[in-house]
């Protein structure tokens, strides 16, 4: 049995029906009245805990919701219940968990205005973005689930010379704990939970502080799939303190970590004194990505490139642009265009149609950015940046901005916003740009803009980087087409969505039978 798969078709919002309808089924979800996310242990709301608001990011007058914080005894107590039921869930047939995670995709589809309106109440996402997100979060389901019963269905048979039966079966390792960022609340949250259950694990999931309302929506789906309540678990809260509790105990298996390569650096500390075996960190982390520009490249497409790479989601996937390099024969023209296209860029409701640009995710992100604002403006020229319009004072809202530097000494870490940095460079120096851009450290997505394809062909041969796009822009990887992540500071792969990923979530077993 091999489930058919296909991406999921999202929504044409060019299409004037579809979006009509679309924004009619929105209106209802969109002033929904405050709900409250509570830890889900076996399928049990627990009530008790420290409250906390939920706000509109965009609008800090609107509460979206509450959040009831789990504390370090849930942590132990649904470790408890998901170890006990993992054996059981890891002999369930493989396509038998398969069949229950394309149910819950379905269930995506069919409640996608009401996933789209927290996507953009909750994690401040444009309607463009949160469409794409709700399409991403059901690829994952049905890849996964596809890639489970290719991959595990049937045992691997090895042959020697004494005639022995020799077969390799893989399993689920036990208990999984699922710890997801804000920037795609739904997406890299269901996508690591997928992967995990189609592999035979239990699983724990901890949502990001800032997004657990729709969390708590995907989690209830995913029951209403079919998933066993004994075996997936919803553990809101925070990372200091559930966070810890879960990935210090010494009966899990696994851990699977999207977010900051600090936090990852933590976690693999804590996982390596930890009493119980050692196990696996699957992380995917952060960024300094650029892109290179060479005088061959079509300037219309770089600043659209560039734009939608640099701005996009408000900056906030650890795919975006940050270094662009200009080499110098075409900078003044490039930088003028990208100035004029900037001066379009809408910023505002995220929920309006005509929004390009949306808030950043809270308070703390933004002290962040305007900080690195400030030191840039002491250290570096601002060539640009958009202005506010009236009403963002009510939401986090920062303004997209470009500033020329001379190399990257400047950028000590990842900025996570929309913070353009240029660098020029003459043609004889592509080879610094290159060991500069191998310095960083990190390794997760460079775009190039060439119309020589021998020289798209050098830089892309010498870049350590994960996610390489040569004329295009460099975000918004498709599971199953464009397997994701990176290298070095940007995480241990293997890559999410692509045909590797289930690997590292299964143990291998080997039986050997003398005939
Ligand atoms: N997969 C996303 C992209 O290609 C980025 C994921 C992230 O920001 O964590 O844009």
């Amino acid at each position: 049995y091999m489930p058919d798969r296909e991406n999921s078709k999202g929504i044409d919002l060019t299409d004037p029906m579809m979006l009509q309808n679309l924004m009619h089924e929105l209106q209802s979800f969109t002033s929904l009245a405050p709900w409250t996310a509570n830890p889900l242990i076996n399928g049990i709301v627990e009530a008790d805990g420290d409250e906390r608001p939920i706000y509109n990011p965009a609008d800090h007058h609107d509460t979206v919701g509450l959040v009831v914080e789990a504390s370090v005894e849930h942590a132990k107590k649904a470790i408890g219940i998901a170890q006990e039921a993992q054996h059981k869930w890891d002999a369930t047939p493989v396509d038998k968990r398969a069949a229950y995670l394309q149910r819950a995709a379905d269930l995506f589809d069919s409640n996608r205005a009401e996933l789209m309106a927290l996507c953009m109440r909750e994690g401040g996402k444009t309607v463009d973005d949160a469409v794409a997100e709700i399409r991403e979060a059901s690829d994952f389901l049905r890849y996964y689930a596809m890639m489970a019963c290719q991959g595990f269905a049937q045992p691997s048979i090895f042959r020697g010379t004494t005639g022995e039966y020799n077969a390799m079966t893989l399993h689920g390792r036990g208990v999984f704990v699922c710890i997801s960022p804000w920037n795609f609340p739904l997406a890299i949250f269901t996508g690591q939970i997928g992967a995990a259950l189609a592999s035979g694990n239990a699983v724990i999931a901890k949502p990001a502080e800032q997004t657990p309302l729709i969390a708590m929506r995907a989690i209830q789906l995913l029951h209403a799939g079919g998933i066993p309540f004994e075996v997936l678990h919803f553990l809101p809260g925070s990372g200091k303190r559930v966070g810890t509790a879960l990935v210090s105990d010494a009966r899990i298996a696994g851990v699977v970590f999207t977010g900051s390569t600090e936090t990852a650096r933590a976690i693999n500390g804590v996982l390596a004194n930890k009493p119980g075996p050692i196990i696996p960190l699957i992380a995917e982390t952060g960024g300094q990505n650029a892109m290179i520009v060479d005088s061959s490249a079509l300037t219309e497409q770089v600043v659209r490139d560039v734009i939608s790479s640099a701005f996009h989601s408000a900056g906030q996937r650890c795919s975006a642009l940050r270094v662009l390099y200009l080499q110098e024969e075409v900078a003044d023209r490039i930088i003028e265009m990208l100035t004029g296209a900037m001066a379009e860029l809408n910023i505002g409701n995220p929920c309006l149609l005509s929004t390009d640009i949306g808030p950043v995710i809270d308070s703390v992100a933004l002290e962040k950015l305007k900080c690195h604002y400030e030191m840039m403006c002491h250290n570096a020229q601002l060539l640009c940046q958009c202005s506010l319009p009236e009403g963002t004072e009510e939401g986090t809202f920062f303004a997209p901005c470009a500033f020329e530097i001379k190399d990257m000494s400047l950028l000590t870490h990842e900025v996570f916003g929309p913070v353009l940095h240029i660098i020029r460079y003459a043609s004889q120096e592509l080879d610094n740009v290159i060991e500069a851009i191998n310095n960083t450290g990190y390794g997760l997505t460079l775009g190039i803009h060439s119309r020589i394809d021998s020289r798209a062909d050098y830089i892309q041969k010498r870049v350590k980087v994960g996610n390489i796009y040569v004329n295009r822009n460099q975000i918004g990887a498709i599971v199953g087409v464009q397997p994701f992540g990176g290298e070095g500071l940007s995480g241990t792969g293997p890559k999410a969505g692509g045909p590797h990923y289930l690997y590292r979530f299964v143990t291998e077993r080997m039986v050997t039978i003398d005939t």
